[in-house]
């Protein structure tokens, strides 16, 4: 696998250029190529370019490359990355493929078109190498069946979801001339450079996600009419009440491209043998006549819904109105059904809820109808599909954002109980799943001492831990935790090593958080080799908990607000002077107090997929667990980096070499700046150099788990207290002007002047002269001081309380 360093993506477009993007994530040096263009364009015709020119022959992936710096969500963990990705064409440089260790295509869906394509592949390409499909669902061995037999069996389909980056799935599929080891290569490639979640597809229309997907689209699109609802009701019920994304069904089309959803359709049609399904993949009248309107979805500009601009400027939605073919404003339906959904907790307690709260409500006979299609659709696909129901769920969790695959739900609400309301209502169950029940079984899956067993070809088979993974939730399950309070437990990880993990809601550092990391400390001291910091929560941690900060500041109990603060500086600081190592392990957002759990670690080891920032100022605080302490050490650090002959930070330092690190930080502290990956973390001053970034979140506590074993056995000494040089009145008076100058261009208000004011002061060490040295303890205070008043403040309060209020800052 090491040896895979080139590759070629040909194709520039949508899933070409997102493929290349992510390539070079995974460090990979990536040529995207295109064909040539027949025509000048007037731009070029007008800079005196001709069709020979380089820049004329490349233009479509160039200007694909051009894009991706620009595109949001951004296809590139960092900016710099887009370095690694070179323009190519497919006259020009087809002797370039033979430099190529893997050969990805991803040109438009037309069997013709690909042939072509891997007949030219197969002119250029070094023996040996790994060529693939991103194809949505062509038949793998019809598109190679006239390419060479040793291309034939280094080839494989490697089916990616848009947009590549945030999309976790990988669908593999291999031909039957496909050798096993380059399945296994592009496996461990796919997971363990690129991040993903790889299932094993069988060469069938559309794969797996996609094909139980779209049954479940036209079922759902069946129903509503049947039913009677409107696009809104049938929205509100197939979203985030059946533990499904909020794009639902119908905003999902219309995202997708209803052209694009016929020509899945017809795949399967075309293709299918079995009667019953060759009807459900019948081109439904409704999407032909979308798509004859030119109706096709948001790239039209309409489809199921639109969106419009109300003569105040505001925009507005509509939806299509099935009886008359006509759009009227979008509503957000509701019923006994919907709230009582919307009331329970979890995949399985709303669907329980929107099935069984009001049953004989038109909304739950529709909701069991379309589930109930899913689900048996799915289960007569086991085997042809995929080789076991876990790809199947895997699929469609990662695939299609589902919070329980069709076998995780059905198992939810039980196998029986749900297989009998199925018989009773007529339908006939797959033989194997009859089959399954008649001896005895009564779920599809089952966990015994953190394993997970599935069923397949009539007996339960041990899922496969994934290497390189650590699952908190199994260990928890096996061996029960060390400790626990409310907030967070103590997780043994073996080889003496601690896990901390925070499970509040949304893990915000609350009282018992701060309990248990000095718990941690104690219990690590004595005990263990080492603590790792991390969790397997939707984020790392959002923040502090401003809940209780908020209401104390409010009663005027600023005693009570210092000694929150100050339990949180001495907590953190406790993990900063452990006599053990200590790792923590960030994911995605890893907000203000996450921050200042992160920074006392010896190593943050951070998954690609981390949204780091000291968001403070944001509900119009500063930094005060430590957090601007740190900042300043770490651009004391940044200007002292490789000074000093003992490589010890050299202590008399200048203001100057301070300076341009400060003013990089104190920019991210004020403008509460985030990163929008793990490796942006260093842009915004954050890292250390120690610090790591992982091409895998997955693995993120196993990593962490290692870099404890390797600091211990190194034989660890926990960081001596130094001194802090800082910046002192001239560091601050050089901050303060670029926050007046940002105040007269009208960037900030006057209260985010007061902040940045004060965190101005505490990051340059207050009213000392530049250089001077203070201690950790003295900064603390600072912090302290400046936050206290600030909570003070009636523009903060209404800050935090907005934040708490509608999870988003408000600008006052
Ligand atoms: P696209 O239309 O955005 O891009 C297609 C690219 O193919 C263009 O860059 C075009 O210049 C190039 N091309 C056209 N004719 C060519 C030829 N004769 N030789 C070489 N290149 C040629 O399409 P896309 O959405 O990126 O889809 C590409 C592939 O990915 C398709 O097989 C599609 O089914 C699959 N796919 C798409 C999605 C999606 O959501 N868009 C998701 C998964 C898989």
């Amino acid at each position: 696998m090491s040896e895979i360093r080139k590759v070629a993506v040909i194709g520039s477009g949508i899933m070409g250029s997102g493929i290349a993007a992510h390539l070079a994530n995974g460090g990979f040096e990536v040529w995207l190529y295109d064909i040539v263009p027949s025509t000048l364009t007037e731009q070029e015709q007008a800079q005196g370019l001709t069709l020979k020119s380089a820049e004329v022959r490349n233009r479509l992936p160039l200007s694909a490359i051009a894009q991706l710096v620009k595109q949001k969500p951004a296809p590139l963990y960092d900016v710099s990355f887009s370095a690694r990705i070179h323009a190519a064409n497919m006259e020009d440089d087809g002797e370039l493929l033979h430099e190529m260790d893997w050969i990805v295509e991803a040109v438009v869906e037309r069997l013709d078109i690909k042939q072509q394509v891997f007949s030219w592949i197969d002119q250029h390409r070094r023996q040996g190498s790994l060529v693939s499909t991103n194809t949505s669902g062509l038949s793998a061995a019809v598109m190679i069946q006239h390419s060479s037999k040793e291309m034939r069996q280094h080839f494989a389909v490697t089916h990616f979801f848009n947009p590549p980056r945030y999309m976790a799935l990988v669908e593999l599929v291999a031909t039957e001339e496909t050798l096993p080891e380059v399945i296994e290569v592009l496996t461990r490639l796919c997971q363990q450079r690129l991040g993903k979640g790889v299932v094993q597809a069988k060469d069938t229309p559309n794969f797996i996600a996609n094909r139980i997907g779209t049954y479940g689209m036209l079922v759902t699109l069946k129903e509503t009419l049947q039913h009677g609802l409107t696009i809104d009701e049938a929205d509100a019920l197939t979203g985030p009440v059946m533990g499904r994304p909020k794009t639902a069904t119908y905003r999902m089309l219309d995202l997708v491209g209803l052209d694009t959803l016929l020509h899945v359709v017809d795949n399967v049609h075309s293709r299918s043998e079995d009667e019953a399904e060759r009807a459900a993949f019948t081109r439904p009248a409704l999407l032909e006549q979308l798509v004859k309107q030119g109706a096709l979805g948001q790239k039209s500009g309409a489809g199921f819904y639109r969106k419009l601009k109300g003569s105040d400027g505001s925009s507005y939605i509509e939806s299509l109105q099935f009886d008359t073919m006509t759009y009227a404003p979008s509503t957000k339906p509701t019923s006994p059904v919907i709230e009582a959904a919307k009331q329970a907790k979890g995949a399985k307690g709303k669907v329980e809820a929107l099935i069984g709260a009001v049953p004989e409500h038109p909304h739950a006979q529709f909701a069991w109808k379309t589930i109930k299609a899913t689900l048996l659709y799915a289960a007569e696909r086991v085997g042809e599909i995929a080789e076991h129901i876990a790809d199947i769920d895997k699929a469609m969790r990662l695939g299609f954002n589902w919070e329980l695959g069709p076998f995780e739900l059905w198992d939810s609400l039980g196998l029986a109980a749900v297989a009998e309301r199925m018989k009773a209502e007529g339908d006939q169950l797959p033989a194997w799943v009859e089959a399954w029940i008649a001896d005895g079984n009564e779920s599809f899956y089952k966990r015994e001492r953190g394993n997970t067993f599935y069923v397949h070809q009539q007996r339960y088979v041990l899922q496969e831990q994934e290497e390189g993974v650590i699952e908190l939730a199994r260990i928890k399950e096996e061996k029960g935790t060390v400790w626990s309070n409310r907030e967070a437990s103590l997780i043994d990880l073996g080889d003496e090593v601690l896990a901390l993990e925070f499970h509040s809601k949304s893990n915000a550092i609350g009282s018992d958080i701060l309990s248990a990391i000095r718990y941690a400390c104690h219990e690590t001291t004595r005990n263990w080799r080492g603590l790792v910091i991390a969790n397997e929560g939707k984020n790392f941690c959002v923040g502090a908990n401003l809940m209780l900060l908020l209401m104390e500041a409010m009663n005027e109990e600023w005693d009570e607000v210092e000694d929150i603060i100050m339990l949180f500086q001495q907590s953190m600081l406790q993990l900063k002077r452990l006599s053990r190592p200590v790792v923590a392990a960030p994911h995605r957002m890893t907000l203000g107090g996450g921050v200042e759990a992160c920074l006392p670690a010896d190593i943050i080891v951070a998954s690609p997929e981390t949204y780091f920032g000291l968001v403070e100022t944001g509900v119009g605080l500063i930094p005060a667990g430590g957090g601007s302490k740190e900042a300043a050490i770490l651009a004391m650090q940044r200007a002292a980096y490789g000074a000093g002959p003992s490589g010890r930070v050299e202590r008399k330092l200048l203001a100057g070499d301070l300076q341009p690190h400060l003013n990089s930080l104190f920019e991210s502290i004020a403008l509460a700046k985030t990163s929008t990956s793990g490796f942006e973390i260093a842009r915004l001053g954050y890292a250390r150099p120690q610090d790591r970034v992982l091409l895998r979140g997955e693995s993120r506590i196993y990593e962490a788990k290692q870099a404890v074993l390797r600091l211990d056995a190194a034989g660890y000494v926990p960081p001596e207290e130094e001194l802090v040089a800082v910046a002192g009145r001239e560091g601050k008076a050089v901050m303060k002007l670029a926050i007046q100058n940002m105040k007269l261009g009208g960037y900030i208000s006057e209260h985010d002047e007061k902040i940045a004011t004060k965190l101005a002061h505490v990051l340059s060490g207050g009213d000392v002269p530049s250089g001077a040295l203070v201690s950790e303890q003295y900064l603390l205070q600072l912090e302290c001081e400046a936050f206290l008043s600030l909570c003070g403040e009636p523009k903060t309060q209404q800050r935090m309380s907005h934040m708490l209020r509608y999870g988003k800052p408000l600008r006052n």
